[in-house]
């Protein structure tokens, strides 16, 4: 009996270990201890950003900047229908109508040729969501966006360390928000980053990361005490989860570099298979460096994606779909979505598989599963199907 294959597995190194125990050892374990200093100076010295901060979650860094951006009720934001609720749910908390746009057929990125025609004079911002860590056509957006005066925000949940013409995703919104979640390339459990690029933007944050007060001065020595100023809430992670982000991130290039060979065996021994059966494969235009973050199929319709998922169960191999679009949820529908607004999310949506994709992914596990996949037929399934009927 073959053991299973499971969709993730966190990662974790001995520095991991020895820096939690370190933390735990402090006398302090609240938010924006050692730990969380270093991630801070890490991450800015590495994206060349005026400022980052580490958040609970990327939803709450995404809810930071719907704070920021001082977000009314009526206000519009352009968000793809093809992400993770928190992309759109982040503005809805604020009272933001959420105007979904579609993806373009081969990244699966926001479509920028369609974002301009979305653009009202209620318009604040364009989210635009990195997927798979490929970047977004950030020339065209943050073009339309200055034309417009709307500000662009950055879902960079996937896209730590990939490269758009040469330049950091996240470093290009007026913000950008990171996902530490323990399905991401780099993990702390639960956790994420707000990446501050607009310097006017830094001292606001800071206030409403610390529950509305101007604490982060007071610790500065700048005021000699601190009081509630404005709005906020408490997006602070402990330091013990910093201590983990922190051995995380010092191993980047040992991470990345083994998530840059998985993706290229799966393409590589999936190539062939998928041109006969008329399967996609993932798409990265020449100018981006990608974060190998997801690898995924397009298989021809949803019956074979479901076939294919049982067929990979019954080799005890997990793989796993998503995102259901969102402007056909059942929260979603109340901006007036109806199907044909998104069709190539809600094409793609039906027809995209996720492989197993971590850190310690064995080489005979990974053959296992390319074989596995190989030995599956689509047309097959058609053909089984139309006889039964
Ligand atoms: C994972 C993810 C999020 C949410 O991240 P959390 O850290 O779990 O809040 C948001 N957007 C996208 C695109 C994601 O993949």
């Amino acid at each position: 009996m073959t053991t299973a294959i499971p969709f993730n597995k966190p990662y974790v190194n001995d520095a991991g270990r020895r820096y939690i125990a370190e933390a735990l050892s402090s006398t302090s374990h609240s938010g924006d201890g050692p730990f969380t200093r270093k991630c801070h100076a890490l991450l800015q010295s590495l994206l060349g950003v005026p400022k980052v901060l580490l958040t609970t979650s990327c939803t709450h860094a995404l809810e930071m900047t719907a704070l920021l951006l001082r977000l009314q009720p009526g206000d519009e934001v352009i968000v793809p229908s093809f992400t993770f609720t928190s992309t759109a749910n982040a503005f809805a908390l604020r009272g933001a109508r959420i105007v979904f746009a579609d993806i373009r057929p081969d990244t699966l990125n926001l479509d920028e040729r369609q974002v301009e025609r979305l653009i009202t004079n209620r318009t604040k911002a364009i989210i635009v969501v990195h997927y798979a860590g490929v970047g977004c056509e950030m020339d065209v957006l943050l073009e339309v966006a200055k034309r417009h005066g709307v500000a662009v925000i950055e879902d960079n949940a996937h896209g730590l360390f990939g490269k758009y013409r040469g330049r950091y995703l996240g470093t290009f919104g007026d913000l950008a928000a990171q996902s530490f979640h323990e399905t991401k390339n780099f993990s702390c459990g639960e956790g994420g980053a707000l990446v501050i690029n607009e310097p006017k933007l830094i001292e606001d944050a800071e206030v409403i990361r610390e529950k509305g007060t101007n604490r982060s001065r007071f610790f500065r020595g700048e005021i000699d005490k601190y009081s509630w100023i404005g709005l906020g809430s408490s997006y602070l992670p402990s330091d013990i989860l910093a201590a983990l982000l922190l051995s995380q991130l010092e191993a980047r290039d040992e991470i990345q570099l083994r998530r840059q060979q998985i993706w290229q065996v799966y393409y590589a021994g999936l190539r062939q298979w998928a041109e006969q059966q008329g399967v996609g494969l993932p798409f990265t235009p020449a100018y981006c460096d990608q974060a190998y973050h997801v690898f995924y199929l397009l298989l021809p319709s949803l019956e074979d994606r479901q076939a294919l998922i049982s067929h990979l169960r019954s080799h005890g191999i997990l793989a796993v779909f998503h995102y259901l679009p969102l402007h056909l949820s059942e929260f979603g529908r109340q901006w007036g979505g109806k199907e044909g607004d998104c069709p190539v999310t809600e094409d793609v949506s039906a027809r995209l598989l996720r492989l197993p994709f971590f850190y310690s992914l064995a080489d005979s596990e990974q053959a296992r599963i390319v074989d596995s996949i190989c030995s599956f037929v689509p047309e097959d399934v058609r053909t089984r199907r139309a006889s039964m009927t």
